[in-house]
């Protein structure tokens, strides 16, 4: 009897092991609890949006971390994050997903769970969906230049977020119906389907990423639901399967999706950095010194002057990407340099050879 259980226990246990070992390389999903703090989310039936949203995602990334996933938190507490930083949260992790996780409220008795990636919205009811998560920029100071005079409110704004994405738009499909296929499959969820719409927390991201609307909050038997522990375990459960199943299709050829965030310098030619500064001090390369930003590096000339640069990468799309988050970071004067063979080149005459 004994001998059977042990056997029992072993096969259990390597049952376990192998889900954990199928990844071969290692991951970065940045997860995302939407609102917090001053910003509660929506209030349906009395309850937060922003706390469910917030243990959905602790959850999750528990859940993965188990299984050798690295998980970046854009919060953990009930803390207000811009959109803006959620984005560079992500950027800065090098990440290979962006789970962004809310709950959705309407004036129906409408229920369901939906995921959405980054688009033109097809509809009225998904630009209002849109429309919701990103007033919350009206909280935070000077949104207007942060978000190139954005408005929420206005359809034809959205159209500008668009094409940031379109490169990893298949990318965030693929996750978004592995999400949408276990919510159906595991919990037997309303499908509300994979949909686009114009979300700003998904526009500054250089990565597959996708919103989900885990249920209504506004809906009685579906609000009780998110609102519980069962709910939002069962939930969690099945995002992580969702993107653990994301992972393993990227696992076994594994072609670099990150479009050369992290290119290895000596066997590229033309590669851009942000420059951020030049000072006659050397300072220690570390976030606390760059208002917040990794990933720098430095240069020192014949004067003796320290140039100081974010980031890297063989794309000048990606660059100017990286350029915006310098400049929300606070380097107001920064821009874009771009090096030929490990030299300083100009970067009018890359844009006259190639743009
Ligand atoms: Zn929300």
């Amino acid at each position: 009897m004994r001998i059977l259980k042990l056997f029992f226990l072993i096969f259990f246990l390597l049952s376990f092991k192998n889900d954990a070992q199928s990844l071969k390389n290692e991951f970065v999903v940045v997860v995302d609890a939407g609102h917090g703090g001053k910003d509660p989310g929506n209030r349906g039936n009395g309850y937060f949006e922003k706390n469910i949203a917030l243990k959905i995602a602790l959850n999750v990334g528990e859940i993965l971390s188990k299984n050798k996933v690295k998980v970046v938190y854009t919060r953990k507490k009930d803390v207000f994050v811009d959109l803006f930083r959620r984005a560079q949260i992500a950027n800065d992790a090098n990440a290979d997903l962006f789970i962004s996780i809310h709950c959705d409220a309407h004036n129906s008795n409408a229920y369901g769970a939906g995921t959405f990636v980054l688009g033109l919205h097809a509809n009225e009811r998904n630009f209002k969906i849109a429309q919701k998560e990103n007033s919350v920029i009206y909280m935070e100071e000077n949104y207007e230049q942060k978000y190139d005079g954005f408005d929420p409110n206005n359809p034809e704004s959205v159209i500008s977020l668009v094409l940031m994405q379109e490169e990893y738009l298949e990318q965030s499909i693929l996750a978004a119906n592995y999400i949408q296929e276990f919510f159906v499959k595991d919990l037997n969820r309303r499908d509300r389907k994979v949909k686009q719409a114009g979300f700003l927390v998904l526009r500054n991201t250089y990565m597959p990423s996708v919103l989900i609307e885990a249920g209504f909050l506004t809906n009685k038997t579906e609000g009780k639901y998110l609102n519980s522990a069962k709910g939002q375990k069962e939930i969690s459960s099945s995002i992580s399967k969702a993107i653990l199943k994301y992972l393993r299709s990227l696992d076994n050829n594994r072609v670099e999706l990150k479009i050369d965030t992290k290119p290895t310098p000596e066997k590229i030619k033309y590669l851009f950095k942000v420059q951020i500064s030049a000072s006659s001090k050397s300072l220690e390369l570390k976030p606390y010194n760059f208002k917040g930003l990794s990933s720098i590096s430095k240069t020192k000339n014949n004067n003796g002057l320290y140039k100081y640069y974010y980031g890297y990468t063989n794309s000048y799309n990606q660059a100017k990407i990286l350029l915006k988050t310098a400049i929300n970071a606070g380097f107001k004067s920064s821009f874009v340099t771009v090096f030929k063979d490990g030299k300083p080149y100009s970067l009018k005459k890359y844009l006259a050879e190639f743009e």
